[in-house]
C-alpha cells in the first residue's frame, strides 16, 4: 500500500509498505482523510516523537476493512479513532484518566505505531467507545478527521471551566484555538477574545463565536484587554478571568500573566516544544490556577454530537485538501500559518 515516511527533518517520501496485518483485538481502517497536527509540524520540523521510517498521522477518519475478535463494529462501518490507545492497567487509567496513561507510546497511532497517512492504518487496541468510534452519516469524512483536534480544544475549555460571565482570551487561533472559540461559545462563557497574527484565522475566529479579535503583530494583547476588562490588581496588566494558550511561544505565556487577573486561571493547550523564560512572580501574587490541558479524555463523543447537529461546522476549520500521494506538498501549505487553516491529505 502506499504510505508516507518521516526520513529526517524536512524530509517525508511517498513509498509503498506492507498491508497492516490485525491480530485479534486489532482492526484495519481504509483511511478516507488524515489531517495534519501541530504536534506533526513538530516532528517534521525537528524529528519530535519520530524515528526515521516513522508514518505520521493520527487525526483520521476511514471504513473498517477488518476487526477481528473487536465487538460492536462491523466491517464497512465508518469510524474515527482515538490515537491515544490506553493501556488500561496503569494506575491512570484504572483510576479513570486514561489521557494520562503512563504506558509507553508503542501503540500509540502515529507515534510508536504507524500512522494514518497512508491507504490502511492498523489500530492496535481497538475497542468500541474507548478508541473506535462509529461516525453517524451526518458526520462526513471531513469532519469525522477533525474529531480528534476538536476532543483536544474541547478539554481544554472543560478544564478552564469559563462562567457565563467570564472574559477569556485564547491566545492563537489554529485548529486547537479555533475550536476552543467555539466550545467556550457553545458554553455560553462571557466575553470571548482571541489573538492571533493571521488575518485568516482571526476571520474564522469571529465566525465560530469569538466576540474580539487581536492581531499580536500590531496591537498590544495586554493594552487591548485592559481596556476591555480595566487593570489588573495593582493597576498591571488586565483581568481576564480565563486564558487559554493554545500558541505554545514564550511571549503566549508572558501575556498570559499578564493579561489574567488575580485569582483566574492559566490553561496550557499548547506544546512548547522548547524553553522559556519564566518569572513565576505573578503566578504566586495572583495565585493563578496554571493547569496544563492534554489530549482528551472523553471528549471524542461530544465531538462527534455537535458535529452531528450542526453545531461545530467543521468546513470553517480546514483551508487545504490533498490526495496522500501529495502529503509532502500538504505539510508545506500547513506551515504556510498566514494561509492554512487545517489541512487534510486523502
Ligand atoms: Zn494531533
Ligand atoms: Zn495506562
Amino acid at each position: 500500500m502506499q504510505a508516507v515516511e518521516w526520513r529526517a527533518p524536512h524530509e517525508l517520501v511517498v513509498v509503498q509498505r506492507p498491508e497492516p496485518q490485525p491480530r485479534d483485538g486489532q482492526m484495519v481502517v481504509e483511511v478516507a482523510n488524515c489531517g495534519i497536527c501541530g504536534s506533526d509540524l513538530h516532528s517534521y520540523n525537528k524529528g519530535f516523537a519520530a524515528e526515521p521510517g516513522q508514518v505520521l498521522g493520527h487525526e483520521f477518519c476511514g471504513v473498517v476493512l477488518s476487526a477481528p475478535g473487536v465487538d460492536g463494529v462491523q466491517e464497512g462501518d465508518r469510524v474515527t479513532v482515538r490515537p491515544l490507545t490506553p493501556c488500561r492497567t496503569c494506575d491512570r487509567c484504572l483510576e479513570g484518566n486514561v489521557h494520562l496513561c503512563e504506558s509507553s507510546a508503542a501503540d500509540n497511532v502515529g507515534y510508536g505505531s504507524p500512522g494514518a497517512f497512508a491507504e490502511r492504518v492498523l489500530v492496535p487496541r481497538a475497542r468500541v467507545g474507548e478508541t473506535v468510534f462509529v461516525l453517524p452519516d451526518s458526520v462526513d469524512d471531513r469532519a469525522g478527521a477533525l474529531v480528534e483536534p476538536l476532543a483536544v480544544s474541547l478539554r481544554a475549555v472543560r478544564i478552564a471551566a469559563a462562567g457565563r460571565d467570564d472574559v477569556v482570551l485564547v491566545l492563537g487561533g489554529g485548529m486547537i484555538g479555533l475550536g476552543a472559540a467555539r466550545f467556550l461559545k457553545l458554553a455560553g462563557a462571557g466575553t470571548i477574545v482571541l489573538s492571533d497574527p493571521s488575518p485568516l484565522r482571526r476571520e474564522r475566529a469571529l465566525a465560530l463565536g469569538a466576540d474580539i479579535v487581536i492581531d499580536p503583530l500590531t496591537q498590544d494583547t495586554t493594552a487591548v484587554m485592559r481596556e476591555l476588562t480595566g487593570p489588573g490588581g495593582m493597576g498591571l496588566g488586565a483581568r481576564a478571568d480565563v486564558v487559554i494558550d493554545c500558541a505554545g511561544v514564550a511571549v503566549a505565556f508572558k501575556d498570559a500573566l499578564k493579561c489574567v487577573r488575580h485569582g483566574g486561571t492559566v490553561v496550557l493547550a499548547a506544546m512548547y516544544g522548547q524553553r522559556i523564560e519564566l518569572v513565576p512572580d505573578r503566578i504566586v501574587e495572583k495565585e493563578l490556577s496554571v493547569r496544563g490541558s492534554f489530549a482528551y479524555k472523553d471528549e471524542f463523543p461530544d465531538v462527534i454530537a455537535a458535529l452531528a447537529d450542526g453545531s461545530v461546522d467543521a468546513e470553517l476549520f480546514i483551508s487545504h485538501h490533498f490526495p496522500l500521494e501529495r502529503t509532502p506538498e500538504a505539510f508545506l501549505a500547513q506551515l504556510d500559518r498566514d494561509r492554512s487553516l487545517k489541512v487534510l491529505v486523502g
